[in-house]
């Protein structure tokens, strides 16, 4: 187990800035999950942990020691990629041996260590097989099971799911959020997919891309709880959160927000400037009768998903998108409706700097 430190970490390729100002302390034994859209140079922060790339300035530590020069292979770091590179006419004992067969370890210790790490990750029938015998899934284990086996201070995972169709990534998913009660080791797990990020990590870094008026990627770090209950600035707020969170310019005027001359909250509003951006999950709007007080708009579209149903309305702020767990009610498209809102779900953003006030 190790702690990772990344200190104003930079990359730049070709003159072109990828990654500036990197912060980030990973805990000893932490599971931390980099999420954010792609090319945003998730894999490229990882590739320089690995030292598969190098930094175009600042400082990397793993434990207390500075690994800037020091090489991928003298990092005790593991990493498991989207493809598993796994040697094709090994079998799959001899794939996850591998790294224990470099180190010269005897045979018979070899072979202890491989029956302990299959067995971890229920591959014992398969020591065996070669990988072109085995399930998209089997294969991703044995990938895990040569990393495992290295014994090494941080593990670090490259959208290792991805190639996976939808039911197999789900119960991948799963079983890695087991291994990890298994093997306290420190985790760093990059993926763009919002879902595998809020399950399985202890905390969270959101990345976005550099652009104009933002200069670094790292927008917000805390748990899941933290990024979706109280999201630092939009774009964390669009980015996590399915479907997204609405966001529609609003006017204090007293006590009310006002949305499109409507009042849209229902109570005594938190501190707000006099004109700010509102967001709104889309669970936290209620739904009330045409004419009622609140924003109207009429219903646009209604997606039945069994559970719930999501609701597009049309409104003079643009669409709103609301979440009806309620499944007695039965909106039909091109009813009218007036939407509403408790002030204390509402999250308050600056119109310029997009950086949360509430
Ligand atoms: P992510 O993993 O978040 O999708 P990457 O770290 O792979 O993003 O890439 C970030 C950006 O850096 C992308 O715009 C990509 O095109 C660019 N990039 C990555 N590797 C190289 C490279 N070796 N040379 C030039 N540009 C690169
Ligand atoms: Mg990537």
């Amino acid at each position: 187990m190790s702690k990772v430190d990344l200190e104003a970490v930079s990359k730049t390729y070709d003159k072109v800035e990828i990654l500036k100002d990197l912060d980030i302390s990973v805990r000893d034994g932490e599971f931390l999950v980099f999420v954010g859209p792609s090319g945003c140079g998730k894999s490229t922060a990882l590739r320089m942990i690995a030292g598969l790339e190098e930094l175009s300035a600042g400082t990397i530590r793993i434990g207390d020691r500075v690994v800037n020069n020091v090489a991928p292979g003298k990092r005790n770091v593991a990493m498991v990629f989207q493809s598993y590179a796994l040697y094709p006419h090994k079998t799959v004992a001899q794939n996850i041996g591998y790294p224990l067969i470099v180190q010269g370890l005897p045979k018979a210790e070899i072979n202890r260590q491989v029956r302990e790490v299959a067995e971890t990750l229920e591959l014992t029938p398969f020591l065996d097989r070669r990988p072109a015998h085995l399930s998209g899934g089997q294969r991703q284990r044995v990938a895990l099971g040569r990393a495992i086996i290295r014994k090494p201070d941080v593990f670090l995972f490259d959208e290792p799911l991805s190639n996976l169709d939808a039911d197999l990534r789900v119960s991948m998913r799963a079983e890695i959020i087991r291994l990890r009660e298994r093997i306290k080791t420190t985790m760093i797990y990059v993926t763009h997919d919002q879902t595998e990020a809020m399950t399985m990590g202890d905390r969270i870094a959101v990345f976005a891309p550099l652009r104009a008026g933002n200069d670094r990627n790292l927008m917000q770090i805390g748990t899941p709880d933290e990024l979706y209950s109280r999201p630092a600035n939009v774009f964390v707020a669009r980015f996590l959160g399915t479907p997204k969170m609405n966001i529609v310019t609003a006017h204090r005027d007293g006590q009310l927000a006002l949305v499109s001359g409507n009042a849209f909250s229902e109570g005594a509003l938190p501190d707000t400037p006099a004109e700010f951006l509102l967001g709104a999950r889309p669970e936290d709007i209620r739904l009330g009768e045409a004419g009622a007080p609140g924003l109207s708009g009429k219903i646009a579209l209604v997606e039945a998903l069994g559970y719930e149903h999501v609701v597009h309305i049309d409104t003079d702020a643009g669409t709103i998108v609301v979440r009806l767990a309620d499944k007695t009610l039965r909106p039909v498209a091109g009813d009218a409706v007036s939407l509403r809102i408790a002030p204390d779900l509402l999250h308050v953003f600056d119109p310029i700097s997009q950086q949360r006030l509430n």
